[in-house]
């Protein structure tokens, strides 16, 4: 029997918000310091009561991957390739959140002794702060106050947030959480069974069939979207933020504009059919909430965005 295709997708609370962008670009300044960045962001933090109806989001990068071009865009070429390897934090007036965390801390320390072989394809660079903690205290937030931890997936690049939070409840898909201790041979390097399988963290497992969209703080400012076949419980995120409108962060649903154009798979794929039905399902929501796209390793593309901690989305 044929299934016919999927082209509406569930009804959720994203079709109650209002589809007003406002795209406003930032004045960059060219000569403003890190130090004044931090200093502004101490100050500005102190003044964040849970009254306040600000949201802004911060992206980070925990370096670069340096790997070949067949192992982001399926059976290209051996041509060296350097990816960035990006994570977010959003201020919300309820609480921090991150997403992802970028590469583990350990990496910075000895890449082999936590990565294993995997180095061999995708050799990490990255210093001794550009850890998710480090990289947070400087902007003035304390580990303590992250409220949340979303993983898009639990592969080696996307796993540095687990445990670095005293206070954080990691969301995560089940399915995701059940293949990562078990994934199948050609994923399994990707995953670092040292960076979730953690004491005393305080999980909370999302199941995809009834939990899709699932709105974080009930007031539409950061989405859950299920988006497999990269991995099996992966997901994206919207991001609402007052000024800036809708920014749509795919993570590995699509690694680069490439793949969010339909012009390549990932080089690391379990399911070919959902890395393309989930593009497809995000670039509807996409064009409705008319959002910026952030694709999830792009070098081109994610130089064009404002990083932390100079700047931020508002
Ligand atoms: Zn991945």
């Amino acid at each position: 029997m044929k299934k016919p295709p999927i082209t509406n997708y569930k009804k959720s609370d994203l079709d109650k918000f209002d589809d007003i962008i406002r795209n406003k670009k930032k004045e960059i300044k060219e000569d403003y310091s890190i130090k004044e960045a931090i200093a502004q962001s101490k100050a500005e933090y102190n003044n964040l009561s849970n009254t306040s109806s600000e949201i802004r989001l911060y992206m980070f990068q925990t370096g670069t991957l340096k790997t070949k071009m067949k192992y982001i865009k399926m059976n290209q070429s051996n041509e060296e390739f350097e990816i960035p390897v990006p994570w977010f934090l959003i201020r919300h007036p309820k609480g921090d959140v991150v997403i992802d965390g970028g590469n583990a801390k350990e990496v910075s320390e000895d890449m082999h002794a936590h990565w294993g072989s995997v180095v061999a394809a995708y050799e990490p660079v990255m210093g001794k702060k550009e850890n998710c903690v480090d990289q947070l205290n400087n902007i003035g937030v304390d580990p303590s106050s992250v409220k949340y931890v979303l993983h898009s997936h639990l592969h080696l690049d996307h796993s540095g947030g687990i445990g670095r939070f005293p206070n954080a409840t990691h969301l995560v898909q089940q399915r995701e959480y059940d293949y990562a201790f078990n994934p199948d041979w050609f994923s399994k390097p990707a995953y670092i069974r040292k960076d979730f399988d953690k004491p005393n963290i305080n999980w909370k497992f999302l199941d995809h069939k009834n939990d899709d969209f699932y709105d974080l703080f009930g007031d539409g400012s950061i989405i859950l979207i299920f988006t497999p076949g990269h991995a099996p419980g992966h997901q994206s995120f919207l991001v609402k933020l007052p000024n800036t409108g809708y920014v749509l962060l795919t993570i590995d649903a699509a690694y680069t504009m490439d793949h969010w154009n339909n012009l390549t798979l990932p080089g690391l794929v379990c399911s070919a059919v959902d890395v393309v039905d989930s593009v497809k399902k995000l670039k509807k929501i996409a064009k409705e909430k008319k959002a910026i796209i952030v694709t999830g390793h792009d070098p081109d593309a994610w130089e064009d965005f404002k990083k932390a901690p100079m700047f931020y989305y508002d």
